[in-house]
């Protein structure tokens, strides 16, 4: 189906967001004095995938591979720029006070990176006049007409897959080792800003890759916490969570 679009400048995509960015993207956003969280999910991974299994190796190559107890799992950290209210880039104009070096995700909206979900409009925050343009977005074939909107998408993944070893380092860097199940839930760690941006730059500058130590997968359901921890992992309720790091499931919780 052919998806027609132009953005109306409704500024709604610019308020209360967490707002999935690169890691050269989180340095700046930082040093502009905004804040970045990593939200960690942990996706159990006892051998590779056949080679026709795409949604896999798509996971995979934004991932990095980690132990959880016997488990081998591999970590997807997602660097999420937050605000309440407006972006304090948002001018009173509705206009993009950062517009030629806005983040990679802001070119992107509405139009969807991950090659597996097709775009629902109903999800997005757009106005109903802003579907009722000439313009295409998507055309029949899947294809992303805008030219912009295209190339955010092919660097948001190409990011994604660059940035998962600098998020090994930075993790091992601030000493984050717990994460959500993935599906079920993330754990959102956040750093003190000035300490996260040290880590970037750290982690970005390269070195050697370091080993982050175990992982501990953390649930807020009972049958899941027992699941894993029959199979071996090295697991923790959700309510055990201390410091900055925080919980947040996708699914109800009972434990
Ligand atoms: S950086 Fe600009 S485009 Fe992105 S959310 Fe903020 S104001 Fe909107
Ligand atoms: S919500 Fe949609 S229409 Fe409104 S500013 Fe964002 S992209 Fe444009």
């Amino acid at each position: 189906m052919t998806i027609h679009f132009s953005c109306t400048m409704c500024g709604r995509c610019c308020h209360g967001l967490r707002l999935p960015i690169g890691v050269d993207e989180a340095m700046a956003w930082l040093r502009d004095g905004g804040q970045v969280q990593l939200f960690c999910e942990a996706i159990p991974w006892p051998e590779e995938p056949p080679a026709d299994n795409h949604l896999a190796w798509y996971k995979r190559r934004r991932s990095f591979a980690a132990t959880s107890g016997r488990l081998p799992v591999r970590v997807i950290v997602s660097l999420m720029a937050v605000f309440e209210g407006a972006c304090p880039n948002l001018q009173p104009d509705m206009r993009c006070g950062i517009y030629e070096r806005r983040p990679r995700a802001c070119r992107v909206y509405p139009a969807e990176v991950n090659p597996f979900y097709a775009l629902d409009r109903e999800t997005k925050l757009c106005p109903p006049e802003a579907w009722q343009s000439v313009e295409v977005l998507q055309s029949e074939d899947g294809n992303w007409n805008d030219p912009e909107v295209a190339g955010a998408i092919v660097g948001m993944r190409e990011a994604d897959a660059r940035d998962a070893e600098v998020k090994k380092r930075v993790c091992a860097i601030l000493g984050i080792l717990s994460s959500g199940l993935s599906n079920e839930g993330v754990v959102i760690h956040a750093p003190e800003p000035g300490r996260f941006l040290a880590a970037l730059e750290a982690a970005a500058a390269g070195g050697e890759g370091q080993d982050v130590g175990e992982w501990q997968i953390v649930s807020h359901r009972r049958a899941t916490l027992d699941l894993l921890q029959s199979a071996g992992t090295a697991s923790l309720p959700s309510t055990a969570l201390a410091g900055t790091a925080s919980f947040m499931g996708f699914v109800a919780g009972d434990a």
